[in-house]
């Protein structure tokens, strides 16, 4: 059985890829595994899928998916797990920021018994605003969901087949893998890396899809937010009654007096806020299970190695029959 698949997600990665294809055999080839590695076209339009079509013509334990458009990070690691066959997969970004030379020590660590390997970035380099913000999100995280998330554990990490069957089984088509790998269990080695500034291109992560994509962790995760709704209805009940009793008691001791108009007009304008508030909370639940609803699947093929090679063998015979 072959030992070792990659799966690496690539969007618009062409001004790295062939380094990175570089870097990963000269790391992979010294252990000594069968492998093979699985390259997922995000729907790149910058000649990744030619480059990856190249790679996979001259190499066999090349493989790739290619997707009709972008469909996202998820949805690219999800196609890369189903298609690895390797007893164990190895996770990682195209852009070097997930070093290649730490995979033998993953492995290493996968020997030991290990259904997960993590590798945990630190945060170097980065820019304090981000890592404050960062910190401030997973403490939140951590409080509010069900499944424990670490700063900076990413997806560069190694799953057993078990791990990775498990996530599979997993059919949410909102998926959060940072939630998903930690749902799923089994015993997890972590260790820790220098980050490392991306090799070439850019990162598709700018501010707002980052914030997008924490609140769908948070939310995607768990129920809290609406438990948290009922906790902050029943706290406002009861301090309005609490209120409600102080001002009763104001009047049978001092009698009626009229002023008041700010208070009103905060507790409206306060108790609106919350409604609202817990209205977005409940319509993003509502949203979500209308998406699920649906059963969309995750992603759409354009090609693949195998495809591909069916159209050139396709485009052969039709030459020579031409001849
Ligand atoms: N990626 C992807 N689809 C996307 C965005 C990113 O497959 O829609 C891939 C990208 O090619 C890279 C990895 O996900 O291999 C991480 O992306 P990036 O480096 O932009 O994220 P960052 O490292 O800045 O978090
Ligand atoms: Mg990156």
């Amino acid at each position: 059985m072959l030992q070792v698949s990659i799966v690496v997600p690539c969007f618009n990665e062409s001004d790295v890829l062939g380094s990175f294809h570089g870097a990963l055999l000269a790391a992979l080839g010294p252990t000594g595994r069968t492998f093979e590695i699985c390259y997922v076209d995000d729907g790149s339009t910058d000649g990744t899928r030619r480059l990856l079509g190249a790679l996979a013509d001259t190499d066999p334990r090349v493989r790739y998916t290619s997707f009709s458009r972008n469909f996202g990070k998820e949805a690219a690691m999800l196609a890369g797990l189903r298609m690895s066959r390797g007893d164990a997969v190895v996770l990682m970004d195209a852009d070097l920021q997930h070093p290649p030379e730490l995979v033998p020590r993953m492995l290493e660590l996968r020997r030991h018994g290990y259904d997960q390997v993590v590798a945990q970035r630190d945060r170097a380099g980065e820019g304090a605003v981000r890592t404050a913000l960062s910190r401030v999100y997973y403490r939140l995280v951590r409080r509010c969901m069900e499944v424990d998330v670490v700063d900076g554990a990413g997806d560069f990490r190694l799953l057993s087949r078990r791990a990775v069957e498990s996530v599979l089984s997993l059919p949410e088509s909102n998926r959060f893998s940072k939630g998903i790998f930690s749902w799923i269990g089994f015993d997890t080695a972590s260790f820790t890396y220098r980050n490392v500034r991306r090799a070439a291109g850019t990162s598709k992560w700018g501010g707002r899809t980052l914030l997008n994509y924490g609140i769908d962790g948070l939310l995607s995760f768990n129920s809290r937010p609406l438990r948290l709704a009922i906790h902050t209805g029943l706290w406002l009940f009861l301090s309005a009654l609490g209120y409600a009793l102080w001002i009763i008691g104001n009047v049978a001791l001092n009698g009626v007096d009229a002023p008041g108009y700010a208070t009103l007009l905060t507790a409206v304008v306060a108790l609106s806020g919350v409604q609202l508030a817990t209205l977005g909370v409940v319509g993003e639940y509502v949203g979500r299970i209308y998406h699920e609803a649906k059963h969309r699947p995750h992603y759409v093929v354009r090609e693949t190695e195998r495809s591909r090679a069916v159209v050139r063998s396709r485009v052969a015979a039709q030459d020579q029959g031409a001849r």
